[in-house]
């Protein structure tokens, strides 16, 4: 079977298409490389022996979109990564965010009813909840309105792909990611954030590397047991597994309804404080950090009730945060002799 993967060079996408491969699918990659690099496509190459197919496509050019379906038939199925990401840049910059975010599923889901492809998985993210009334947090909770444009998108494309499967064969699952973080443990592949980091882990093993001389921990005065943020981090390879499941599911008619929901999180949630002092115990060094003031749109805990997921996907996070840690920090280590871009 042959899986389009959009934004697979990017992190997320290119160990999913690893885990794709790896459940013997045919993987096809389109990306724009606005955040990511084609050395990606040898990296997964290393680890699964196979070269996906990959096309340099912009998705905000429709022409360009509507060609490529044109000329690729056989697509079984769509696994929707690409989009932006960064919160703060979505804020200064709305327009670049409903366009890149936003019409480009338009013009996905238009070519998927043309082709009659019937299988959608979506990136979305626990940012759609917003600050939680109750914890774990489940997918019916409330959704709030988003503190970002970045967030508002996620909740506008869900609302695209429910009501376009209200009336066409497509079949749609979105995946709301907790924190994703880690590497494949071969270490060919991991996270490769452009500039100064948004995300704490990426920062920590910066600064542990010596990239960053500080890591600025926002805010020790939340009301949680120590002061900082809790969230709920996942390793980017259980997050990977949980797209095959969820495709198959898809691909064998499981599903139960035309659009599902499903939280892809861990179901436990750590402190900046516990993510610091685990990460010193995996990397057997002390980390330079200081409290410095609360970020503003930080919300103060957020994890996953994966019942759900764990009940009607039959998936459920096989690893723990030490050795999510342990990857990444081996990533950032790799990183560094290979003189990547930062
Ligand atoms: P990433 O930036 O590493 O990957 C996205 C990829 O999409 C990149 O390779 C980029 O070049 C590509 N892309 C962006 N716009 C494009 C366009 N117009 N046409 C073609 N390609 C384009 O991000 P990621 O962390 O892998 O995230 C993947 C998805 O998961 C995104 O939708 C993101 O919003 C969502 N998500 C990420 C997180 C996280 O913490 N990483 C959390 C929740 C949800």
């Amino acid at each position: 079977m042959k899986i389009l993967v959009t934004g697979g060079l990017g992190y997320i996408g290119s160990h999913t298409a690893v885990a794709l491969q790896q459940a013997g699918f045919e993987v096809l990659i389109v990306d724009n490389m606005s955040n990511s690099s084609i050395d990606v496509l040898e990296d997964i190459a290393s680890i699964t022996g196979e070269t996906p197919q990959f096309k340099y496509l912009d998705l905000r050019n429709k022409e360009d979109v509507h060609h490529y379906f044109k000329t690729h038939r056989e697509i079984d199925g769509i696994i929707h990564f690409a989009a932006s990401k960064a919160v703060g840049e979505s804020v200064e910059n709305p327009l670049l965010y409903y366009e890149n975010n936003l019409s480009t599923l338009v013009y996905l889901l238009q070519e998927c009813a043309k082709y009659e492809i019937q299988n959608f998985i979506f990136s979305s993210s626990c940012t759609v909840y917003g600050e939680p009334d109750r914890l774990p947090i489940t997918e019916k909770a409330p959704i709030k309105k988003a503190t970002s444009p970045y967030g508002n998108t996620k909740q506008i494309s869900e609302e695209i792909i429910f009501d376009t499967t209200q009336v066409s064969a497509l079949k749609a699952i979105a995946l709301r990611y907790f924190n994703p973080i880690g590497a494949h443990e071969s270490v060919e592949i991991g996270e490769l954030p452009l500039g100064v980091p948004q995300n704490l882990v990426p920062f920590i093993t910066q600064t542990a590397i010596g990239l960053r001389e500080q890591l600025a921990v926002f805010g020790d005065d939340y009301p949680t047991e120590d002061g900082t943020c809790i969230r709920d981090y996942i390793h980017v390879m259980d997050l990977a597994e949980a797209h095959v499941i969820a495709l198959q599911r898809l691909l064998e008619k499981k599903n139960k309804t035309p659009f599902e929901v499903f939280n892809v999180g861990t179901g436990k949630g750590s402190s900046v404080l516990e993510v610091i002092q685990a990460f010193e115990n995996v990397s057997q060094m002390p980390l330079n950090y200081k409290v410095v003031n609360r970020r503003p749109g930080d919300v103060t805990a957020v994890y996953a009730d994966t019942g759900l997921a764990n009940n009607e996907l039959g998936w459920k996070a096989k690893r723990n945060l030490e050795e999510s840690l342990r990857s990444a920090w081996k990533w950032e280590q790799k990183v560094k002799l290979k003189k990547k871009d930062y």
